[in-house]
């Protein structure tokens, strides 16, 4: 029998933090206890402020304990599109920030003692046809020129390197990109910004905010909390909260599977460099190994159309099977979805609307640029320059169209897994 919860719950399971509201009014409320708001939320407290953090389920609950796990740095713009549409400056800047997030993460986890199964290993991005590799060596060809990035491109021969997989024409080698285990992280997150000082509600969802003329009530199923300054923080899941954010930002469903415990030996010859791996499919897939080495974990969109659990596992299972012929035996023992936030842009946001704070839309590559950008918006908070990020100011587009409910999502999936099958 599968199990419907992610396989990361095993090690580190949200926990619930069952307390009151405060009665005085807090300097800041965090909406939302992932990665965003409890990197947020620790920077704040540290800095002397009163903190709050409330979330709907428990920390980590959303996709911070649901995610793959892959600590990466490269926007979906890609350099080209940076650059292209904010100028050679600006958009190097970006993306450098981006580079910088992985060691904000490092940073943070060492201080914070998080033991979350921390590498930067490097990763892998194997191209299926060879018009991907093309593509993917021009841009690897320009994260070198413009940022110095160090990568290698490989052929069909040398990506067995890293995946044993027949399946790859070539791919390109990224290093200083890594793993980490996600619910760990999200769980010491929790428990570092408690030590600092902030207070966490879990559940405890946000119903409405109200603008006063000393800052914002908080309506909650356990009364209101009054704060001088808010983070909005609930990125896929913020739902019409802020209604400004749901027009501007979409919830996509990604869902992993894992499977049973494999021979350890047989996991090491799938991933002989143990780096994660995120394919160059337009409906892509990201596979890694469990930490420990002992199983397969790989992620995507595995139907057009809502589906039952089970039937999604059997469709990532088919993906898996057709990388690694070698695991069309493994059972799947867990399958487990959640929600990444894209904007119109594809690009991560930082800003204040009408008072609001918030930081979110990190297009499914949140792992390190969340907490980056979580910090980044608590100093702004505070007023301070480290607060300052290339992100500021970016666009944030709304569409007429759209009101909170991506309907048009299968109908470019569709097209996506058109040009999949046709090799476009
Ligand atoms: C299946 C999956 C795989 C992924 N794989 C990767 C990966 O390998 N690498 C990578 O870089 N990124 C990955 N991501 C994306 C990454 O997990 C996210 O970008 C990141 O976790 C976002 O953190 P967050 O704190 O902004 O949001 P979340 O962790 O989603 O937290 C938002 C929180 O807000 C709370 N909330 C919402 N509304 C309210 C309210 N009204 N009141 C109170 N609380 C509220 C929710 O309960 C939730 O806990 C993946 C995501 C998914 C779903």
């Amino acid at each position: 029998m599968i199990m419907e919860t992610p396989y990361w719950w095993e090690a580190a399971k949200p926990e619930t933090c069952e307390n009151d509201l405060p009665q005085s009014v807090v300097d800041v409320a965090v909406i939302g206890a992932g990665y965003t708001g409890l990197n947020g939320a620790i920077t704040l407290a540290k800095s002397g402020k009163s903190v709050t953090v409330l979330d709907t389920e428990l920390p980590g609950f959303g996709a911070s304990s649901r995610n793959g796990g892959m600590v990466g740095n490269l926007l979906k713009p890609g350099i080209g599109g940076l650059i292209e549409d904010f100028g050679e400056e600006r958009g190097i800047a970006i993306a450098k920030e981006a580079i910088s997030s992985i060691d904000y993460t490092r940073q943070v986890i060492e201080q914070e003692q998080i033991d979350c199964d921390f590498s930067l290993n490097g990763r892998l991005y194997p191209a299926v046809l060879k018009k991907h590799l093309s593509s993917m060596a021009e841009e690897s060809e320009k994260r070198a020129r413009f940022l110095d990035a160090k990568e290698d491109i490989l052929d069909h021969e040398q990506v067995k390197e890293d995946v044993g997989s027949a399946l790859y024409v070539g791919g390109i080698r990224q290093y200083g990109t890594g793993g980490l285990h996600p619910a760990k992280y999200a769980k010491g997150l929790a428990k570092a910004a408690i030590s600092a000082g902030a207070y966490l509600i879990a559940p405890c969802k946000a119903l409405e905010i109200t603008s006063t003329s000393s800052g914002f009530d908080i309506k909650t199923g356990k009364g209101i909390l009054k704060a001088a300054e808010v983070l909005i923080a609930t990125n896929g899941y913020g739902e019409n909260l802020v209604p400004f954010l749901q027009k501007r930002i979409m919830p996509i469903g990604s869902t992993m599977i894992a499977t049973e415990e494999l021979d350890p030996d047989l996991v090491a010859t799938l991933f002989p460099t143990n780096r994660v791996i995120a394919d160059s499919r337009k409906m892509l897939s990201y596979y890694r190994p469990s930490p420990d080495g002992k199983r397969v974990l790989l992620g995507g969109r595995p139907s057009i159309f809502p589906a039952p659990a089970e039937r999604q596992a059997a469709n990532l299972k088919s993906r898996l099977t057709e990388i690694f012929p070698k695991l069309e035996k493994a059972a799947v023992d867990h399958v487990w979805s959640g929600y990444v936030a894209y904007g119109f842009d594809a690009l991560p946001v930082i800003g204040t609307h009408k008072g609001l704070h918030f930081a979110m839309g990190y297009t499914g590559s949140g792992v390190a640029m969340s907490g980056y950008l979580g910090h980044k918006a608590a100093f702004q908070i505070l007023g301070k320059t480290e607060g300052e990020t290339a992100f500021d100011g970016l666009p944030f587009p709304d569409r007429f169209y759209y009101n909170g409910q991506p309907w048009f999502l299968p109908l470019a999936m569709i097209g996506y897994s058109i040009r999949d099958r046709l090799g476009f």
